[in-house]
């Protein structure tokens, strides 16, 4: 402002001077030259800042006259708002991924429950589509009786189960609601399928080992029982002695069952083993002179044994998995059955260990379900042979801790061939 009045004041002092020298009429068109260059030099400016205007991002331009006072402050402003956004928006953007990286899905209701966001774990979770479910409500998203019930409470102190099916797939959800800021809803899911799963394998298999102790346990007690109750002498020597072989029985079978569960349990707890050079053909031999003797002559056995083919791992676990299945073949063949224990060297370069026998074999649908726990196919006759039901399932962890892979080939009534095949990187030959 000063600037401007300082300006005309110079061109009316140079007018007044032109005036005196050159006549009135001379200095006053000089004084109107000098407004008119004023007004253009002015425009001009003003047509600089309405450009500027139109890119504001850009710095506004230089040697605006009396406008640089003002366009300064106005840039330096907008630049720290600019920057404050930014900044807004970094944050706003890192809280967004951080919502989309959690682990449990997140669903962001309006007061009328009406989805405004989730996240990509809570659209796989529910099936959601934020294009198309956005401004739907939550109740036709989630059509779950439990969760209309659950949503129409008063407070949500704890989260609701429900058992949903998403693409073909049984899922369980643990959905939690929680009000947040001013009538907005906050849902998080979490999927406990694994955690069902678990808890109930854990149920069964608590029952399971109940009911296993639970049947030798009642014989062993019976039969105490019966002595307990009888008057001294009243049984022959005989038959003293064949109770007392019945309850040895049941007490070995109950041992055996709890020394398999051990076992197990070390195996599932344990990590992968690395282990030393384990000669396998040593082991297997040891196991068929233990296994002639559990087949007191009855069986014909043939070996094909690698005496060179080593490999590397644990030799306890080992050992137990080669004396399970030739056992299981002994055991579940009938006598004159042939067994053939081979232990060689692949094409491929991987080693196997196979137990072969003509014995009752299993049915196409029992195979799968072998190496669970405390699965037979013939209750009775794996108990008369002192069986436990957890031979294939410790097999099986063993192979699974060598990176070895346990293959079983079976026809009922026909036989069966039981094969651990250990990787090429586990095999040492000597
Ligand atoms: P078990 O102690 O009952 O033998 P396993 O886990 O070793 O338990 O075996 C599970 C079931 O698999 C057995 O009960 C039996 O029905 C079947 N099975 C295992 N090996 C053989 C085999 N060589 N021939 C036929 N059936 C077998």
């Amino acid at each position: 402002m000063l600037k401007t009045l300082f300006s005309i004041g110079l061109w009316a002092l140079l007018g007044w001077l032109c005036g005196t020298w050159l006549g009135p009429n001379t200095g006053w068109g000089l004084f109107a030259f000098g407004l008119t260059a004023m007004i253009l030099v002015s425009g001009l400016q003003l047509s600089r800042i309405s450009k500027w205007v139109k890119n504001i991002d850009a710095p506004p331009p230089p040697s605006v006259g009396p406008w640089d006072e003002v366009l300064a402050p106005i840039y330096r402003k907008l630049r720290k708002n600019r920057q404050d956004i930014d900044l807004l928006n970094k944050n706003v953007n890192g809280i967004m991924l951080a919502a989309e990286a959690l682990p449990d899905g997140a669903i962001t209701l309006n007061a009328a429950m009406q989805l405004t966001w989730c996240n990509q774990t809570a659209s796989e979770h529910i099936g959601l589509n934020l294009e198309t479910d956005r401004g739907h409500s939550i109740f036709n998203i989630l059509r779950a009786p439990e969760f209309a019930r659950y949503a129409r409470q008063r407070t949500w102190p704890s989260p609701v189960l429900l058992h949903v099916q998403n693409d073909d797939r049984a899922i369980s959800l643990l959905v939690q609601l929680t009000p947040y800021s001013l009538d907005q809803f906050l849902i998080v899911t979490r999927d406990v399928t694994q955690v069902e799963k678990l808890e109930t394998t854990r149920q069964d298999f608590i029952a399971n080992v109940s009911h296993e102790l639970r049947t030798p346990l009642t014989v062993l007690s019976g039969f105490l029982e019966t002595l307990h109750d009888m008057p001294a002498g009243s049984l022959s020597p005989e038959q003293e002695s064949r109770y007392l072989e019945l309850m040895l029985e049941q007490a070995h079978l109950m041992q055996a069952i709890v020394a398999d569960l051990l076992t197990l349990s070390t195996l599932e707890s344990s990590p992968a083993a690395s282990g030393t050079t384990v000669n396998m053909a040593d082991l297997i031999c040891t196991a068929l002179t233990q296994g002639r003797v559990l087949s007191g002559g009855q069986h014909v056995f043939i070996e094909n044994i690698n005496q060179d083919l080593c490999i590397t791992g644990m030799e306890s676990e080992l050992a137990s998995a080669v004396s399970n299945l030739l056992t299981n073949a002994i055991r579940y063949t009938p006598k004159d059955g042939i067994i053939t224990v081979s232990w060689y060297l692949t094409e491929n370069g991987n080693a196997c260990y196979s137990v072969q026998d003509t014995g009752i074999g299993i049915a196409s649908q029992d195979i799968p379900r072998l190496t669970e726990r405390f699965y037979r196919v013939d209750r009775g006759r794996s108990r008369a042979t002192g069986g436990t039901g957890l031979g294939l399932a410790i097999t099986k962890h063993v192979a699974m801790h060598h990176n070895a892979e346990l293959t079983i080939q079976s026809r009922y009534g026909a036989g069966s061939l039981f094969s651990i095949i250990f990787p090429a990187s586990r095999t040492v030959s000597q």
